[in-house]
C-alpha cells in the first residue's frame, strides 16, 4: 500500500473538507486551492495513487457519479463549460498521490489553463501503436 496522503486524512476525518458528495465508494469535496469557483475533487475511497491501479468496481463507482457531480457544479456555479482533469505521476502534475478527478468550471478567465502542443499521427506508426495498446489490454 502507498503512503498515506492528505486525501486519506480527509477520508479518515482527520482533516476537514467541504464535502459535496459521498457514497460507499466515492467522496467529492471542494479543492482548497481552486482554479475557479466550484473546483471540485472526486476521489475513490480505495487508496491507490494512479488511475491505472484502480479496481473495476471503484472505477465504475467513480464513472457513475462523475457526470452527476459535474452537472451539480455547473448548476451551482452557472458555468456552462468545464474541464475534467486527472493527473498521474509528478511529471504529469500530480501532487497528491491518491487518485482524484478535478472538475474545473471555466468561468471567464478562471479555470484550467492549457498548453496543447499537438503532434501529427502518422499512418504506419499509428497502426503499430494502436495494435500495441490493444494487445496490452
Ligand atoms: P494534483 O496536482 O495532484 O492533480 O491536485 C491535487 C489537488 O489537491 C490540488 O488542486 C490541491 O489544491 C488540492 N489539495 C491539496 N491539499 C488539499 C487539502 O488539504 N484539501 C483540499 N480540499 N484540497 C487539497
Amino acid at each position: 500500500m502507498s503512503e498515506r496522503t492528505i486525501f486519506d486524512k480527509i477520508l479518515d476525518g482527520e482533516i476537514p473538507c467541504h464535502r459535496v458528495y459521498e457514497d460507499e465508494h466515492v467522496l467529492a469535496f471542494l479543492d482548497i486551492f481552486p482554479l475557479s469557483k466550484g473546483h471540485t475533487l472526486v476521489i475513490p475511497k480505495e487508496r491507490k495513487a494512479h488511475l491505472h491501479e484502480l479496481s473495476d468496481a471503484q472505477s465504475a463507482a467513480i464513472g457513475r457519479v462523475l457526470p452527476r457531480i459535474a452537472r451539480a457544479v455547473m448548476k451551482a456555479t452557472g458555468a456552462t463549460a468545464y474541464n475534467v482533469l486527472q493527473n498521474n505521476g509528478p511529471e504529469a502534475h500530480q501532487a497528491v498521490f491518491h487518485v482524484h478527478f478535478h472538475i474545473i468550471p471555466k468561468l471567464g478567465d478562471s479555470g484550467l489553463g492549457l498548453s496543447w502542443r499537438a503532434g501529427k499521427l502518422e499512418g504506419d506508426a499509428a497502426k503499430v501503436l494502436a495494435t500495441a495498446i490493444a494487445d496490452a489490454l
